[in-house]
């Protein structure tokens, strides 16, 4: 979707496929920005090595000079798989709450790894964000050099689109309501993830600071109730949290 935004007034004209339905349809539309949702690439023609056409498997052929294929990732960690060094099923390399791993003197961290994460009671976790991966850099310095140290960080991340902001904090999975306070119409809201009775992360476009704030309550040990977000009025969340 960055990219999509990002070529907007740079491109004749920008089409984004998926297989899913989209959040920031409007947004994008009204920036000229084309949706085939629900659908999927099934060929690319091109002529002398230059991409002409991208064949939708609804039928739909689109012209384009350049496609830009986002899927997802998984972990590059085939070589390892002879090395002693334990990988889960989907080759993830486990770590202890120090980054290591269970070879003696090897370290790891980013999103290659599935680390004990405090706020889940150490439940091993992925999570492929930049911020992340600073801090899992950081404790495995550490811990090489004989300072143990532990993952004391709330995830964090942040995007702008067509000048609105977009920020989320926390750790979702697992999530049993969502919580909006604001207009999803204006795409001026914040959305509460709560899991049981807890807020467990929060997401937010052109809403600022509140997930800055509600990371900090967070990071501070403090959790943040369902009910505290219900009721519409969340200024308190500016210098409390329970
Ligand atoms: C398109 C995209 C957008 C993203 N946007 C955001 C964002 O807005 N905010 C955010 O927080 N995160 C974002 N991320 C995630 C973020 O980039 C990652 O969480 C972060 O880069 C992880 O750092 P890392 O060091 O673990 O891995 P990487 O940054 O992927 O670094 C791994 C390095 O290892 C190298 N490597 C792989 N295999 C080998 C090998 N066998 N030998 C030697 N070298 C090897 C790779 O070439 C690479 O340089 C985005 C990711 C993508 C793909």
């Amino acid at each position: 979707m960055e990219v999509a935004a990002a070529l907007t007034d740079k491109a004749h004209s920008v089409s984004v496929i998926g297989i899913e339905t989209v959040p920031f349809k409007k947004l994008f539309e009204a920036n000229r920005v084309k949706f085939y949702m629900l659908n999927e690439v099934s060929e690319m023609i091109g002529h002398h090595g230059q991409l002409k056409e991208v064949v939708l498997k609804s039928g739909k052929v689109l012209r384009a000079d350049v496609c830009v294929v986002g899927t997802g990732c998984v972990p590059a960690t085939a070589f390892l798989k002879q090395s002693g060094i334990h990988l889960d099923s989907k080759g993830f390399i486990t770590v202890n709450k120090m980054m290591q791993t269970n070879v003696d003197s090897v370290f790891a961290g980013g999103d290659v790894v599935m680390f004990p994460f405090p706020q889940r009671n150490n439940k091993k976790v992925n999570i492929p964000h930049w911020q992340m991966a600073h801090v899992h850099g950081r404790v495995a310095a550490l811990s090489m050099m004989g300072k143990p140290s532990e993952i004391k960080t709330v995830p964090y991340f942040w995007s702008a689109m067509y000048g609105k902001t977009i920020r989320y904090a926390g750790f979702g999975d697992g999530f049993d309501d969502v919580i909006i306070q604001g207009d999803l119409d204006e795409l001026r809201f914040v959305a509460f993830y709560t899991r049981s009775e807890e807020v467990v992360a929060v997401a937010s476009m052109n809403y600022d600071p509140i997930v800055s704030r509600v990371a900090e309550v967070l990071g501070s040990g403090k959790t943040i109730k369902k009910r505290d977000v219900e009721t519409g009025d969340i200024s308190w969340l500016i210098d409390k949290g329970s």
